[in-house]
């Protein structure tokens, strides 16, 4: 069981993280406020409890790792969440990109697809962040949540070989998908509808993640 222990040296240390992903480019001030407040180390094994603040990746188990913080924050800012708007995750993972959203006022569900994972996270998210509450689901990211479509937004944060048909269906018209597209390589992809028949499409450079998964273990 993890000490939920957040002291005064890992508070330094997320300021640091926050002033160095300012000088990366991250504008976007609810987002820098959002990686100052969240206690990355808790998502984390406690031997990497000191490099949670670096900007790197890091195994959480199950063969996945959590993002680096940079990436994080550029996914969140692309994004561009509301307070109140109704957001779905792809690939909860450790649950940190999940509590990012929830401390931007989101109405979040997040789908993980590895058992595992997905326990840990719905043990521990509410413990950090218990308003408002995270839906935390198991299965298939690459069905959405046809239930409780539509999404204001729509977040993947695994590399999707190619963009499915039904996560582009659960947007809401006015809303955003942002989706890292490849295989080795993807590239960050917005798209935003503006009807019901059109999406206007951007890219946003390239990134690195763990692929996003058909079958479920
Ligand atoms: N948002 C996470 C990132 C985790 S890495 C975090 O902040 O830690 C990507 C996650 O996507 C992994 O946990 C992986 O198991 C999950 N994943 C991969 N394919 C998936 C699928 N088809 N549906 C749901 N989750 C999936």
């Amino acid at each position: 069981m993890l000490p939920l222990k957040d002291t005064l040296k890992h508070q330094g240390m997320r300021s640091h993280l926050v002033e160095e992903l300012r000088r990366k480019g991250i504008k976007d001030e609810k987002v820098l406020a959002a990686i100052g407040a969240v206690p990355r180390h808790l998502f984390l094994d406690s031997s990497f409890e000191y490099h949670a603040y670096q900007n790197k990746a890091f195994p959480i188990g199950e063969g996945q790792t959590i993002s680096h913080p940079y990436t994080v924050a550029f996914q969140t800012e692309l994004l561009q969440v509301q307070p109140q708007q109704k957001v779905l995750e792809i690939g909860t993972g450790s649950g940190y990109q999940s509590c990012v959203l929830l401390y931007l006022g989101a109405r979040l569900y997040t789908i993980e697809r590895q058992r595992k994972l997905f326990m840990q996270a719905k043990n521990l998210i509410p413990k950090l962040i218990s308003w408002p509450p995270a839906h935390i689901f198991f299965g298939d990211g690459y069905k959405g949540l046809p239930k409780e479509a539509p999404f204001d937004r729509i977040l993947v944060t695994a590399g999707a070989p190619y963009v499915p048909n039904d996560l582009l269906a659960q947007v809401a018209i006015g809303g955003r998908l942002v989706i890292p597209v490849g295989n080795n390589i993807q590239v960050m992809t917005l798209y935003e509808r503006v009807s019901e028949r059109e999406f206007h499409k951007t890219t946003h450079g390239n990134f690195q993640f763990v692929p996003m998964l058909q079958e479920k273990n």
